[in-house]
């Protein structure tokens, strides 16, 4: 870029992360996603007068695990506010959030660039807090609000402006994801709004140590927009610098379809939300023998599944990245393994092939979850073991995979309905082998002559007359021996 000799940016990033628990954070209503407007609601979410919360334990959980896996000291005591604003999908007038004494701090995440630079990042808070309704404005017909999302459980995790690039700020996201999924606490799902991100961005001259005025950006809802809505506002700051204009503190908001930042409002300020301590809900207290308990439970997380994939199953290290990059990837790919009835390094390595070329790619172009993968991990690892003891060959294991992607059968099935088994009988490939060799008299002169780059050609025909069902690695070493002789 032209001005990064002269300007760096500075990003802090705020995510909002909904919890996956069963009921909402202050009463038993359900969250489930999707049900009709104004299903999910009582007297506490709705905010009637004279009613009580009660803090959902399971919320409390989840945030510790949250804190505990960002290296945040937890909080023995810490208090609920009310942020008071006033909007039309929030019928209390108020959230509840925590403001000045947040249940995690001071932790950091460590993420990791595309050069392979690692890079800490500061963890300023995590605190808990419930969402707001949903706006429904249909156009020229009227507004409507669906209160099901009210109460809600969501963590804000606010981070320190420790980020100097939009790809930095893009792999920290990359890394909150990949840590909330694997905790188990949030899908994750940034398109459906289960993981929402804000951007607070400034640009100062290179060497100034005192922060520029920042600019929050909102309404990214993918990975791939937050980078790019960050590109452009730290473009559009750095050119009102050097026409000589001040940076106004300001929102703004992420337009996809023009690929520009637009105003929405001044920034307020936190007085501006009259926080007070909510008097109906009492002090969250979360004693030692808690945290341990909730610290003994912690799954495996993102670094240690790719340690153990290397040293486990002797897998490179570029897979164990690509594998451990997505819990659901770990997840199908441990799944496989535990299917798999040769336990042998070549099979790993196989299973490791399979999931990062062919079901990567289908649940790509087909954007499928890898839940609902249709070629089951059982499926997939039985394929493998036929490959491994070589009743398949890799280019047969293709069509039977294929098959598989449509119909329910079994690799053992589709490859005796469809007469795939590999032909491993020397005798069987021996015959075939002369026939070719025959018919083929001069390429043979031309090998025997020093032309060995016909070797190819005769695996080809042999392969073809086979059907591709050929065991290549007899093919190669009958031919060698019949062309030397
Ligand atoms: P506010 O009071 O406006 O909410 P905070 O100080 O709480 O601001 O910070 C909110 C987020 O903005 C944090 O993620 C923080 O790292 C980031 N941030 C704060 N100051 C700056 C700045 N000058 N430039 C970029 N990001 C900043
Ligand atoms: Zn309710
Ligand atoms: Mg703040």
């Amino acid at each position: 870029m032209w001005w990064s000799e002269k300007y760096e940016p500075v990003i802090g990033l705020e995510v909002h992360a909904q919890l996956l628990t069963r009921s909402k954070a202050f009463c038993g209503c359900s969250t489930k996603f999707g049900d009709s407007p104004n299903s999910n609601v009582c007297p506490i979410c709705l905010g009637m007068p004279g009613v009580l919360p009660v803090l959902n334990k399971q919320v409390v959980n989840f945030t510790i695990r949250m804190g505990l896996a960002t290296h945040c000291t937890i909080a023995p005591i810490s208090i609920f506010a009310r942020k008071n604003y006033f909007y039309p999908d929030l019928p209390k007038g108020y959230q509840i959030s925590q403001y000045e004494e947040p249940i995690c701090q001071n932790g950091w995440v460590e993420i990791e660039l595309k050069n392979g630079v690692r890079k800490k990042i500061g963890i300023t808070r995590i605190h808990m807090e419930e969402d707001a309704g949903k706006s429904i404005h249909e156009i020229d017909i009227d507004t409507y609000v669906d209160a099901n999302r009210c109460g809600v459980p969501l963590i804000e995790i606010v981070s320190e402006p420790d980020m100097r690039s939009p790809e930095e700020a893009y792999h920290y996201l990359v890394t909150i994801r990949q840590l909330v999924t694997y905790l188990g606490i949030c899908d994750g799902n940034m398109e459906e709004g289960s993981l929402r991100c804000d951007a607070n961005v400034s640009v100062r001259l290179k060497g100034e140590k005192k922060l520029g005025t920042k600019v929050e950006v909102k309404n990214m809802n993918s990975f791939r927009f937050v980078e790019r809505a960050l590109q452009y506002e730290i473009e559009r700051q750095v050119e009102a610098l050097e026409r000589g204009d001040e940076i106004t503190q300001e929102t703004m908001l992420w337009d996809a379809n023009r690929g520009i930042c637009v105003p929405m409002r001044s920034k307020e300020e936190a007085h501006d939300y009259r926080y007070f301590p909510d008097p109906d809900l009492v002090p969250v207290v979360v004693s030692e023998a808690w945290i341990e308990e909730v610290r003994r439970e912690l799954p495996e997380l993102p670094l240690e599944k790719r340690d153990r994939y290397i040293r486990e199953y002797k897998i490179p290290q570029y897979d164990a990245d690509v594998l451990t990059s997505e819990y659901e990837i770990a997840n199908y790919f441990e799944r496989v393994i535990k299917h798999l009835t040769h336990r042998t390094e070549e099979a790993y390595k196989l299973v490791s092939n399979w999931t990062m070329g062919d079901v990567l790619r289908v649940v790509n172009e087909t954007h499928v979850s890898m839940e609902n993968f249709p070629v089951e991990p059982q499926r997939l690892a039985e394929m493998v073991d036929l490959l491994v003891d070589g009743t398949i060959s890799s280019k047969i294991a293709k069509e039977v995979f294929e098959e598989m992607l449509t119909s329910k059968e079994t690799p053992r099935c589709i490859i005796e309905r469809k007469g795939l088994m590999q032909i491993n009988d020397p005798g069987v490939i021996g015959k075939v082998l002369d026939e070719i060799l025959t018919r083929h008299a001069q390429q043979v002169e031309a090998y025997r002559s020093g032309k060995t780059q016909v070797f190819g050609f005769f695996v080809g025909e042999t392969m073809k007359a086979m059907k591709g069902k050929a065991n290549p690695k007899i093919v190669n070493e009958l031919l060698k021996h019949k062309l030397q002789s």
